[in-house]
């Protein structure tokens, strides 16, 4: 395969996969991350280099951002790339520890806003990629949120819905949506954004 996304939506910005791939044309890797935090990696100028230049795709976000600022940085960002690099495959860093019940990290997604994502990626996977996508996991400190996390994105992939408790939506400001309009500045020169 000659074209791959990464998305990875751990609440850690992902340091050894954006090293690998910071050079290469056949990686996109698209990150939201906690700003501030380890490993202090993943600014939002940072746009790989080289033959890979415009496709480190960053949005490191203030603690507090949850499911809304999320939702703007795939749809005003992360899907917009998407169709147009058209990827072969689509490979999700599936990390809990953007979840607001998580010890480790100060993101604010509910398990909704996970399930959400998970299915907007998938969404674009069956139209962009004959459905082709792997979700791995990373982070997720908080053993039952990280369980019905998991367990919602399977569901979607059944087109079935589980019942889940910590969805508790703390973010109907966006607080990261300067984040990701910064990112969408930055990328406008790479991306029709
Ligand atoms: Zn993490």
């Amino acid at each position: 395969m000659d074209r791959i996304v990464i998305i990875d939506y751990d609440g850690h910005h992902g340091n050894g996969t954006s090293d690998i791939f910071q050079n290469s044309k056949e990686v996109v890797y698209m990150s939201t991350h906690h700003w501030g935090i380890y490993p202090g990696t993943g600014a939002v100028n940072f746009v790989g280099e080289g033959e890979g230049e415009g496709q480190i795709v960053n949005v490191p976000f203030p603690g507090g951002s949850g499911d809304f600022s999320f939702y703007k940085a795939f749809d005003e960002l992360f899907h917009p790339i998407l169709n147009q690099f058209k990827p072969e495959m689509i490979l999700v860093s599936f990390g809990g520890d953007a979840h607001y019940k998580d010890p480790l990290t100060g993101l604010a997604l509910s398990s909704f806003g996970y399930v959400d994502f998970i299915n907007k990626i998938y969404k674009s996977a069956k139209e962009l990629c004959e459905g082709r996508l792997a979700l791995y996991l990373e982070g997720g400190y908080h053993l039952q949120a990280q369980a019905e996390v998991v367990a919602g994105s399977i569901a979607v992939f059944q087109d079935k819905e589980i019942h889940m408790q910590y969805t508790d939506i703390s973010d109907q400001l966006g607080k990261g949506k300067d984040s990701v309009e910064e990112a969408k500045e930055v990328h406008s020169s790479y991306w029709k954004l």
